[in-house]
């Protein structure tokens, strides 16, 4: 007997026929003798859906009420997930966020659990019951309902898994398994037996959507078992994601492509060269709770600098008027602009390691596309570069075939 959680996605539970199907998987594992945690999505649109509303009636609207709006999606299929399974005759109780007491700080609509209290899960998976839990949210140390960030379901369903001791956590959506890039980009792309921890984590924070990052996270602070697979076929073990690396020899260079349309970049052009300059542009916006993800900074012959950074899509404008109100004149910037119409795309492996050239392949390679290169960072196993926006698709698709990583 195991204990597995199983998270199903937006694509799962899309309609009452999928929460059936749903209901009927978690029949058969049950009959086999495993207890089961369920945790669950909105159906898929409904999230997005529940923010437009908002944003009609406030264009930017109030997190914490945008948060009290947001997790209802949520609510309601585990409700529908207990009723389908009590249809097969199943004994199943749901728990919303607040109900299993899944506590997090107070950043409504990005909130990072704080701990799970797992006592009634236990208590109920003792007497027989699936449990079907709410993904998503969570609630706050004053009892104000908070979310996780879009895709955070994830996150709840590794995060219990890691609360329970579960022997495996299964992420159930509407493809079988990571590929080397997404799918619904380069048809190509190969499905991936394993992967290793390391490179999912790249792969998630740099825009795989696959994973949440968070979820990856704590999978590795956890060692939790982690397992993608599709939720529409019956068969298939899916991607497991692993702890120990491969032997490089046989382990290719590149593993997997990712890549982020959600970024903006922010310039500073001609401050003066001197030390602080980093911490006075980048602290008020840190303090405004704005994440930050490349930086560069350039310095020219003049004695002035110039710095570049990028921010969530979302967040530019709010970083933009933090910098010239409270920034510009302050430090006696020339110029302050923003461009939101870029996308990163980033080569992982852990061959990285043990190869050199890799860089240079990628950047002929885009050179020979005539695309241009605006950022750039790495890493000891990633390569991310900052290109305009129109030639996303055809970067992923350049590099995926010069790194030899389509189906055999
Ligand atoms: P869910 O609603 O089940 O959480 P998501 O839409 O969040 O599903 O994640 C699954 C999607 O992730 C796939 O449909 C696919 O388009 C996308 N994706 C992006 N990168 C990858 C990748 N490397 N491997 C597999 N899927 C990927
Ligand atoms: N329903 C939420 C979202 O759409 C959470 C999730 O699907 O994981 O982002
Ligand atoms: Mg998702």
């Amino acid at each position: 007997m195991a204990l597995i959680v199983q998270k199903y996605g937006g694509t799962s539970v899309a309609n009452p026929e999928r929460i059936k199907s749903l209901a009927a998987r978690v029949a058969r594992y049950k009959a086999l003798g495993h207890q089961i945690v369920v945790v669950v999505s909105a159906m898929s649109g409904e999230t997005n859906r529940l923010i437009s509303l908002a944003k009609e009636i406030m264009p930017d609207p109030d997190p914490r009420e945008l948060d009290v709006m947001v997790s209802t999606g949520e609510q309601v299929t585990i409700g529908m997930t207990a009723l389908a399974l009590m249809e097969l005759g199943i004994k199943a109780k749901s728990y919303t966020g607040t109900q299993v007491k899944i506590l997090t700080d107070n950043a409504h609509t990005k909130a990072r659990i704080l701990s799970i209290d797992e006592h009634n899960i236990k208590q109920d998976l003792d007497d027989g019951y699936v449990v079907v839990v709410a993904g998503f949210q969570g609630v706050d140390a004053n009892g104000n309902i908070t979310t996780l960030g879009r895709g955070g379901s994830d996150t709840t369903g590794v995060a219990l898994a890691a609360a329970l001791k579960a022997d495996e956590c299964q992420i159930y959506t509407d493809v079988d398994g990571v590929y080397t890039t997404d799918p619904r980009v380069v048809p190509e792309a190969r499905r991936l037996n394993k992967i290793t921890f390391e490179e999912m984590l790249e792969l998630a924070s740099q825009g795989s959507k696959v994973l949440q990052i968070r979820s990856v996270e704590f999978a590795g602070k956890y060692k939790v078992k982690l397992r993608v697979l599709s939720s529409f076929e019956e068969e298939g073990d899916g991607t497991l994601i692993t702890f120990e690396e491969e032997n490089t020899m046989e382990q290719p260079v590149i593993s997997g492509i990712a890549f982020n349309r959600d970024e903006a970049k922010i310039t500073v052009l001609g401050v003066p060269d001197k030390p602080g300059i980093a911490y006075q542009i980048l602290g008020p916006i840190a303090e405004a709770n704005v994440d930050v993800d490349m930086i560069i900074q350039n310095t020219g012959a003049d004695g002035t600098t110039d710095f570049t950074f990028t921010v969530h899509k979302n967040e530019m404008n709010k970083a933009l008027s933090i910098l010239r109100d409270k920034v510009q004149g302050h430090i006696g910037a020339r110029e302050i602009s923003g461009d939101d119409k870029i996308a990163k795309v980033s080569i992982v492996g852990v061959g990285m390691r043990s190869h050199v050239g890799i860089a240079s392949q990628m950047f002929r390679t885009l050179a020979e596309e005539g695309i241009n290169i605006q950022m750039i960072s790495t890493s000891e196993i990633k390569i991310a570069v900052v290109v305009d926006e129109k030639y996303l698709e055809l970067a992923v698709r350049v590099l995926h075939k010069a790194f030899e990583l389509e189906a055999a």
